[in-house]
């Protein structure tokens, strides 16, 4: 008999990454538009000159910045290969085959691959007709089951958010055997203030953790690494489904040195949060329905029109993220990029 891969991986969906196009305009991977401060590049490259040595395995220079800038205790911190690596090692490290992982759709194209990939089932709620996640009837999709339920805040591909109250009142609901993961790769983009802040609510209870990443805010998309906040426990067994040395050397030096040009990336954030306003008071105005975005990137909710915008914006040198059938994503950045965008998008 030959060796043949396991019969479940044909049916499994490939991650669709944003098209690169030379010469167009890449607004299809929600990356920021900048790039590296001199800072971070300088400590990038002067970090390859040990890359004949391994990573340090722990990030512990990392985990140290970390927990002192979070003012979380190390033990509750895990440093991962990007933060799509911590969703997958956080399912590996709760679900036995058999058990169950709970998310919205549409959300993050990651989490029904990862969940298949680990051999765990998978259960998806709707989102609402306004494009959020419905919290009342994911609490109803919980069986005993359940081990893990995914809540992207703000929700990629829509850009909305779930306020605290609701947040609050769902998890107070959830039974404890559940462990609600709060994915906030966007966090550093919201400005609305009655978004939760998720390490709050890992502080106040027992069964939630949050993932951040330094690929979107710190523009480091193309190193890998983020980090999930969690009970000890929880951070102790998301460690051991870490692949040894994955997060490399490169990356560890290049988050610390992001952390230390904070301010100034957080304020690139703030400026992109503004353009996504401008961009989506645009929108409207061209009479497009477009949800209220707390992320880098906008939705549209195209329908069957989603592919048809795709083509028309790539023959208006713009690449989106288009959603077959369902809507289009839209990452915003520079202003003059924008303009482009909102050209294509009047003439559509
Ligand atoms: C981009 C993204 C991530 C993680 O990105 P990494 O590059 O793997 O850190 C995680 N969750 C959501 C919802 C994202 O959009």
């Amino acid at each position: 008999m030959p060796a043949s891969p396991r019969a479940d991986l044909d049916s499994l969906p490939p991650y669709v990454p944003g098209k690169s196009v030379p010469g167009a305009i890449k607004l299809a991977s929600n990356e920021v538009p900048l790039a590296p401060l001199p800072s971070v590049a300088d400590t990038i490259a002067q970090a390859t000159n040990s890359v004949n040595r391994y990573p340090d395995m722990g990030s512990h220079a990392l985990l140290e910045r970390l927990s002192t800038g979070l003012g979380v205790p190390q033990q509750q911190i895990a440093v991962g290969c990007g933060s799509v690596s911590l969703c997958q090692q956080v399912v590996q490290a709760m679900c036995d085959s058999g058990d169950e992982v709970l998310f919205a759709w549409r959300s993050f194209e990651a989490y029904p691959i990862l969940a298949q990939v680990v051999g765990v089932r998978q259960r998806t709620v709707p989102l609402d007709e306004h494009h959020v996640h419905d919290l009342d009837a994911m609490l109803a999709a919980i069986t005993p089951e359940t081990r893990v339920v995914f809540v992207c805040n703000p929700n990629n591909p829509t850009g909305t958010v779930v306020h605290t109250a609701a947040l609050e009142r769902f998890l107070d609901a959830v039974p404890a055997h559940v462990l609600v993961v709060l994915d906030e790769a966007y966090a550093e983009f919201v400005t609305d203030p009655d978004v939760p802040d998720g390490l709050r609510l890992v502080a106040e209870r027992d069964n939630v953790a949050v993932c951040r990443t330094f690929s979107k805010a710190y523009g480091l998309a193309g190193l890998r690494v983020g980090y999930l906040v969690g009970q000890p426990t929880i951070v102790e067994a998301v460690r051991k489904t870490c692949i040894p040395f994955s997060v490399n050397a490169l990356a560890q030096a290049a988050a610390v040195a992001s952390l230390d040009a904070a301010d100034e990336l957080l304020s690139r954030c703030a400026d992109i949060s503004r353009e996504r306003d401008r961009v989506r008071a645009a929108l409207l105005e061209q009479g497009y329905a477009v949800p209220e975005s707390m992320a880098n990137f906008v939705w549209l909710p195209l329908g069957d029109r989603a592919a048809d915008f795709a083509e028309h914006a790539l023959a208006n040198k713009v690449v989106v993220r288009p959603f077959a059938g369902d809507g289009v994503r839209v990452t915003i950045g520079t202003p003059e990029e924008n303009d482009t965008l909102l050209e294509a998008t009047r003439t559509f």
